[in-house]
Parts: C-alpha cells; sequence; structure tokens
C-alpha cells in the first residue's frame, strides 16, 4: 500500500510498504480520511513522542475491511472514528488508573503505524461507528476527543467568564466545548481575523485579534473586556509570550491552562507572588483519555460545529501541501484522503 514515512532528519516520502495485517482484536481500516494536526510537525522534526521512522496521522476515519482472529464486530463495511490510543493496563501509571501516563503508551500515528496510509490496523475496541455522521464531521472525533479532555481537566464553573487563546481547529473547539461545560461568556484571541470569523459563527461572544509580534495592544483589549480578569484562560497556541500574559488575564481564585504544544526546552516567566498572593490554579491537558465516544455524542448533537474548518483535502502524493498548509495563516484544517492518490 501506498503510505506516508517520516525518517529522520525531517524527511518523508511517499512508500510502498506492507499492508498491515490485523492480529487477535484488530480490525483493518481502509482510511476514509486522516485530519492533519500541529502534533505532525512536531513528528517530522522527531518531537513530542516519535518512533521514526513512522506512518504518522493519529485523526482517522475508516472503513472496516476486515477483521482480525477473534473479532466479531464492528461489522465489515461500518465507517468508524478511532481512538488511537492504547494502554497496557498493567504498568505502574495504569495500575493507578491513570492511563494517559502508561508506561508503555502506544498512540497509532505517533510512536505506532498510523493513518496516513491507505489502510491502517487498529483494536476493534478504540472503534467507535459514526451511525451516519457525515465523514466530514466524524473525522474530527480525535481533535474533539483532545479538546474534551481539557476541559474535563479545567473542570468549570456554572458561568464561567472563559478566555482562549488560539483560533486553530483545537481552539475553535474548545470555544464550543466550554460553552457546553458551563462557559457563560467566551473570548477568543488570535492573529487571523478569518479564523477570529469562524470563532463568532460558533458562538464567541468577542474575538480579539492579537498581533503576533506585538500582542500588547490584544492584552489590552482584553484587560478592557474583562478589567477583573477571565475565570479560565487556555493557551492553546504553545506561544510562550501568551501563557506569559495569560496570568495577568486570570482573574483571582481562577484557573490558567496550557494547553497548546511549546517545545520541550521552552521556558516562561510567570510571577510566583502572583499565583500565591491571587491563589491561582495552572494545569496542564496533554492529550484525550477515554473522551472519544463524548466527542462523538457532542459533534452528532450538532452543538459543536465543524462547518468551515476544513479548508483543504489532498491525496498522499500531495502531503507536501498538507504540511505547508500548517504554516500557511489562512488554511485552518488539512484533511489527506489516500483515494485522491488511486483517482
Ligand atoms: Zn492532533
Ligand atoms: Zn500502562
Amino acid at each position: 500500500m501506498k503510505a506516508i514515512v517520516f525518517r529522520e532528519g525531517s524527511q518523508w516520502a511517499v512508500e510502498d510498504v506492507d499492508t498491515p495485517v490485523p492480529g487477535e482484536g484488530e480490525v483493518r481500516l481502509r482510511i476514509i480520511r486522516t485530519g492533519v494536526c500541529g502534533t505532525d510537525e512536531h513528528l517530522l522534526h522527531g518531537g513530542f513522542i516519535a518512533k521514526l521512522p513512522l506512518i504518522p496521522g493519529h485523526e482517522m476515519l475508516g472503513e472496516v475491511e476486515s477483521l482480525g482472529e477473534g473479532v466479531t464486530g464492528p461489522a465489515i463495511g461500518t465507517v468508524v472514528a478511532v481512538d488511537n490510543t492504547i494502554h497496557c493496563g498493567e504498568c505502574g501509571a495504569c495500575l493507578k488508573g491513570r492511563a494517559l501516563f502508561c508506561e508503555n503508551f502506544v498512540s497509532l500515528g505517533c510512536n505506532a503505524p498510523g493513518g496516513f496510509a491507505e489502510y491502517v490496523v487498529v483494536r476493534a475496541a478504540k472503534t467507535f461507528p459514526t451511525l451516519g455522521l457525515s465523514p466530514d464531521v466524524a473525522v474530527f472525533a480525535e481533535p474533539t476527543a483532545c479538546a474534551m479532555h481539557g476541559v474535563d481537566i479545567l473542570d468549570l464553573a456554572p458561568a464561567s467568564d472563559v478566555l482562549i487563546f488560539g483560533a486553530g481547529p483545537t481552539g475553535l473547539i474548545l470555544s464550543q466545548l466550554v460553552r457546553m461545560a458551563g462557559a457563560a461568556r467566551v473570548t477568543v484571541a488570535a492573529p487571523t481575523p478569518s479564523k477570529l470569523a469562524l470563532a463568532t459563527q460558533f458562538g464567541a461572544d468577542h474575538t480579539v485579534v492579537v498581533d503576533r509580534d506585538d500582542p500588547s495592544a490584544a492584552i489590552a483589549e482584553l484587560h478592557t473586556i474583562a478589567p477583573k480578569g477571565f475565570d479560565a484562560v487556555i493557551e492553546a497556541t504553545g506561544v510562550v509570550a501568551l501563557l506569559e500574559h495569560a496570568v495577568g488575564l486570570t482573574a483571582t481564585g481562577g484557573t490558567v491552562m496550557v494547553y497548546g504544544v511549546a517545545s520541550e526546552d521552552a521556558r516562561a516567566r510567570l510571577s510566583p507572588y502572583e499565583i500565591f498572593s491571587r491563589e491561582l490554579t495552572v494545569k496542564g491537558s496533554f492529550a484525550q483519555a477515554f473522551t472519544l465516544g463524548r466527542a462523538m455524542t457532542a459533534l452528532r448533537s450538532g452543538r459543536i460545529s465543524v462547518e468551515g474548518i476544513v479548508t483543504d483535502v489532498v491525496g498522499l502524493d500531495d502531503f507536501g501541501r498538507a504540511l505547508s498548509n500548517l504554516k500557511d495563516s489562512g488554511q485552518v484544517k488539512t484533511m489527506v484522503d489516500p483515494s485522491l492518490w488511486r483517482a
């Protein structure tokens, strides 16, 4: 089959590889669509939990094409979203109920073969039938599940006032999920007006344009919107300067959540005195864990919309365009559709 393969030295290519064979408890999917995510760029450069060489692609939607030994369902032909994580269930972290930090953590598309390929093998138990939900919506199950975990971690009080830095696919989904979780007012701050227009379309009360080179005007505007600070500030960009500003923008007793991925050696300057004297809470949200089913429910409810988020669909042979789209502020989300290769 054809697959994208990432190799050492930030190299990638479309390669002919063996079509994977489903083992016990596994199914093989024919990939319909796989979402391209900022994490894929980190993986290409050996970051996050990359295990190279790697077939990337962790936001998978596919059709069950063959069943491994002992698998009775889902039936062949069923369209499913995938929870791409596998936990061992037996390590120290798993035994403490913290499977997200499993010492033998497998994440398809990060440290095991994923969905930028014609086929992928996944655990049958970790597939979620779309039940008629449009593929264009269902393919957002994994990023929605990640955001859902973030909202779980945030643990908002009803009627909270929430600020989100970032209007990429994640920020846009978070802006809707926090509403579902109790936010009374949602403000989204980001550099690109077209993405902020999507945030408004999805129900954000305020949007603020952030100048990448000098966010000071945006920070001043945010202080005007919430003079006593926001109950929760979610930093969903990975930009250190915004995290530094997040503390001052958080109301006394409020919460700062680090959701965006910064480089491992990045350091932020935060005021310990301010965190201490105003009893601020700083939280992190790493990845989805056991939230894919609820993500599907949220998408199916129609209360979480992804309308307009997909701005490009490419075949495997056009994967270079998918990567350059990640750096193009006019693009929001790219999907890979392997059938475009065969067309
Ligand atoms: Zn992702
Ligand atoms: Zn484990």
